[in-house]
């Protein structure tokens, strides 16, 4: 019993500073790590706090849930060199991944941006073009009936215009029989037109 707690003593050096200087923030500032976080895609790591607010930011903007809890106070086996080397260049990796899928997201809101003022913008246009296409079916209804009323008219004319003819012919053909009469060339004939 004694010797196994005294083993303890000697072997476990105060947790809570070890497992601050193993881990630091991974985000290739240096800091101590206090906080590791987890991605919704299971990416993980550890940071500082300064780090875990900016990561807590960019999943908002990337509409991606990350989860940042402190560090638990069990010391973790300290890295080797080799893994070290190995997670600071995953992180590197990440980060650059994080600022390409930011650019992207970046990219994206702004294309968004414009499609909406060209929506709108073709909205109206074709509020307006609907307008004007309204506007000319009314005219084009006068027209039609204008026409329509030409038309009526004309043919009205037109019969009115063989009645004066016939008229015509008629007057003129008593007026030459008359004038035949007077002069004694031919007897009057009776009409009946
Ligand atoms: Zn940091």
């Amino acid at each position: 019993m004694v010797q196994h707690a005294m083993a303890n003593s000697d072997t476990l050096p105060p947790s809570a500073d070890v497992a601050a200087l193993a881990a630091t923030c991974d985000q290739d500032c240096g800091e101590a790590a206090t906080l590791s976080y987890r991605w919704e895609w299971g990416a993980t790591g550890t940071c500082c706090a300064h780090h875990a607010a900016l990561l807590q930011q960019t999943a908002v903007s990337l509409k991606r849930a990350v989860v940042i809890h402190p560090i638990a106070l069990a010391a973790p086996a300290p890295l080797l060199r080799d893994e070290r080397i190995q997670l600071t260049a995953r992180a590197l990796v990440l980060e650059a991944e994080l600022t390409e899928a930011q650019t992207q997201g970046l990219s994206v809101y702004r294309k968004n941006g414009d499609l909406q003022v060209q929506l709108s913008t073709a909205v109206v246009r074709d509020r307006e073009a609907k307008a004007q296409l309204q506007d000319m079916r009314a005219k084009l209804a006068e027209l039609e009936k204008w026409n329509e009323q030409i038309t009526n008219e004309n043919g009205r004319l037109l019969v009115e215009l063989e009645r004066l003819k016939s008229l015509d012919a008629f007057v003129h053909e008593r007026a030459e029989r008359e004038a035949l009469h007077d002069r004694g060339l031919e007897p009057p004939t009776t009409v009946d037109r």
